[in-house]
């Protein structure tokens, strides 16, 4: 147990700034410190209440924010994480935002200004599914705009979080490694499962003929903009107990090092205290009359 209590398990996860991950090789089925299924989703739900704990006092103090990014291929299952960890924060200071094909009005602005306005405020966390690296993965591999212009994003992202991070925002970024072959049994899934069926596309089997394409996408993406203030994991994600798990291990650790404090009291609580026993002695008075 005392690995898994030191989070020190999905700390290889990150990726060192500057260095080129190889998703080829990156292990896709890691099964970290646990003895099983039951024994990670157990360390997930311990960890899901300490993150309530810390990102309680973070929407409290109101003086730093986090950002969650959260890209991946289709099935790799941003939804499940959401559903079983980030999700998990309470609602008043945690908010998810899906970005998908930009709308019209989107499109005709510059492709951060959708995302600023969901960035979080003091005290709050944002989870983004999909994100402003969309316009360096799907927007280069399928040749939206022309190279000199996804070119450039690199340096403008890299900006843009910086900007964030002096402003107090904390940012995660977690690219979730699924293998092609386990993405398949996952379409299957689906396939088998009338519940399901809203989530088939035709585009999900063609991103998979661009398997390659977006390796390298991301690739470069994670190495070009992997910073200490912003910095890339790559999360094993084959099996979901352990995505899940190590994902709570990073956003905890975070939480930790960020060390929310409670506001100060700024009242007298001697004070407070013979104001509740007045009350407290007058209800007395009024319930035994
Ligand atoms: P998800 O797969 O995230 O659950 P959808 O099935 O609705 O949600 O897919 C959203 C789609 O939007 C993805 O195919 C993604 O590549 C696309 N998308 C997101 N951002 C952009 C962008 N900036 N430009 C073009 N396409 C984008």
């Amino acid at each position: 147990m005392n690995a898994k209590e030191d989070l020190e398990f999905a700390k290889e996860h990150r990726i060192a700034p500057g260095k080129r991950p190889n998703l080829k090789k990156l292990d896709t089925k890691v099964r970290g410190p646990f003895d099983d299924k039951d024994d990670a989703k157990a360390f997930t739900a311990e960890t899901n209440h300490k993150i309530r704990d810390l990102q309680y006092r973070m929407f409290v103090e109101e003086k730093q924010s986090l950002l969650v990014v959260l890209q991946a291929p289709d099935a790799a299952g941003k939804d499940g994480l959401i559903r079983k960890v980030l999700g998990q924060m309470n609602p008043q200071g945690c908010r998810t935002y899906p970005f998908k094909v930009p709308t019209k009005e989107e499109r005709a602005h510059d492709f951060l200004w959708r995302i600023h306005r969901c960035t979080p405020a003091a005290g709050k966390v944002s989870v983004f599914n999909r994100s402003h690296y969309e316009d360096v993965l799907v927007v280069r591999v399928n040749d939206l705009v022309p190279k000199r212009v996804w070119k450039d994003r690199y340096k403008i992202i890299n900006d843009f979080e910086h900007m964030l991070a002096e402003a107090g925002t904390r940012i995660l970024k977690f690219y979730l490694h699924i293998s092609p072959e386990e993405q398949l049994e996952r379409f299957k899934k689906r396939l088998d499962n009338p519940d399901k069926h809203w989530k088939l596309n035709t585009g999900d089997y063609a991103a998979r003929d661009q398997w390659d394409q977006y390796r390298e996408a991301y690739e470069d993406a994670i190495e070009q903009c992997n910073t200490d203030h912003a910095p890339w994991h790559v999360i094993p994600a084959d099996h979901k107990w352990y995505r899940d798990a190590s994902v709570a291990a990073i956003v905890y650790d975070t939480f930790l090092s960020m060390d929310p404090q409670l506001p100060p009291v700024d009242v007298d609580l001697d004070e407070i205290r013979s104001l509740y026993q007045r009350e407290a002695a007058e209800l007395g008075k009024a319930s035994s009359s």
